[in-house]
């Protein structure tokens, strides 16, 4: 099999680190190459990461085309469009994935656009099927999966007539596969010939801010709505979550009304979380929320209103006033250390 039609995958590194999404990628791809019956290949880009391939094979890509360089180490638009498209040309996959990370953001419509092929943003979901439109019939076709008309559909969208068809995909939506230690795959070294009107920009300094909220490596995450009141009163979801070792999540109307920062929004806009405890505190549970945590293993849902939606998808709910659940679910834990 070459890898002529196969699904690519851009595998993103930062600071030599492969990001983690780019898994979720290979995994997601490795289940869409097995319906089409063709090789998963990916495309890593950076400086002395060549080591890094060797942990990608068990989750199911069987090629990656490495190209590395010393000015390659950063994302940099303008040479990693160029290369994107030279091995996009070159190889002719029939579908190439990114994370709708900031870097999959700036460099899918990059290269979409050198190449004139469709680019679904921010897909949720990804599927293979037939697509017929007027006389025409197409087989084994992307459907592209992603919320619409502020997350009250779900749409789906193909893009049957050019290839490749693109998508950049959601961080934490596609679920990172079993890896198998006994599948092998292979690096193709790819030499690139630069020329300086290939780094039109340099980086001159990198600036990282530690990231304070994790959301999306919590086992338990408490989190907060509109329901809770007030910003001084969101000290009762903290109090549950210290007690539990929880991270603090919350709805964006919580956001909204400055109860606590963005970087604890779960949801379509925010973080799409999975743990193994999700505890909804004053959250009515609106389809942009679920559509972040409905894959939580276990919800525990609080709220006054024994007709809040939440409670739809919650495995255990409890109607009342979070004033009052929240201490007693506090005393209750602590008893029964
Ligand atoms: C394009 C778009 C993207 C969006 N993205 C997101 C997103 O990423 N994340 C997100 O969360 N939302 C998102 N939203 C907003 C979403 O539609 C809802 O408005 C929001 O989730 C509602 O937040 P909430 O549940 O805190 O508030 P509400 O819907 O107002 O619910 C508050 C709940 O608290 C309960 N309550 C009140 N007092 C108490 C009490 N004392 N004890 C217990 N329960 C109580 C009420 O019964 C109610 O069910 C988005 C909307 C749009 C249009």
């Amino acid at each position: 099999m070459s890898s002529k039609n196969s699904v690519m995958v851009f595998i993103q590194q930062d600071d030599g680190i492969v990001s983690e999404v780019s898994v979720e990628l290979i995994s997601k791809a490795r289940d869409l190459a097995d319906k089409l019956k063709v090789k998963v290949a990916g495309v890593l880009i950076g400086d002395g990461v060549a080591k890094k391939c060797e942990d990608l094979y068990p989750y199911g890509v069987d090629e990656i085309f490495l190209v590395e360089d010393k000015r390659l180490a950063h994302y940099t638009p303008v040479p990693y469009t160029k290369i994107m498209v030279d091995i996009i040309k070159k190889q002719s996959p029939q579908i190439v994935l990114y994370g709708a990370t900031t870097t999959g953001r700036d460099l899918g419509p990059r290269i979409a656009s050198n190449l004139k092929v469709g680019l679904t943003a921010d897909c949720t979901d990804l599927q293979i099927g037939d697509y017929k439109f007027k006389d025409s019939e197409y087989k084994d076709i992307l459907y592209q999966i992603r919320p619409a008309f502020g997350g009250n559909i779900i749409a789906t969208i193909v893009a049957p007539e050019k290839k490749p068809q693109m998508a950049t995909v959601r961080e934490g939506v596609m679920k990172v596969g079993t890896p198998n230690p006994g599948l092998k795959g292979k690096v193709t070294p790819v030499p690139f010939t630069f020329s300086d009107s290939d780094f039109p920009s340099e980086i001159l300094k990198r600036l990282r801010e530690e990231k304070l909220v994790d959301l999306k490596g919590a086992q338990v995450i408490v989190a907060g709505g509109i329901g809770v009141g007030s910003k001084e009163n969101f000290k009762l979801i903290y109090d549950l979550a210290h007690t539990l070792g929880a991270e603090v999540g919350a709805s964006r109307a919580a956001v909204d009304a400055g109860f606590i920062s963005k970087d604890h929004q779960v949801g379509q806009t925010g973080t799409t979380v999975r743990p193994k405890l999700y505890i909804a505190c004053g959250i009515s549970g609106a389809i942009q929320h679920r559509a972040g945590m409905s894959e939580s293993a276990r919800i525990i849902a609080i709220n006054t209103d024994a007709e809040a939606p939440i409670f739809q998808i919650a495995h255990y709910g409890i109607v009342g006033d979070l004033n009052d659940v929240i201490p007693k679910f506090i005393k209750a834990f602590k008893a029964k250390q």
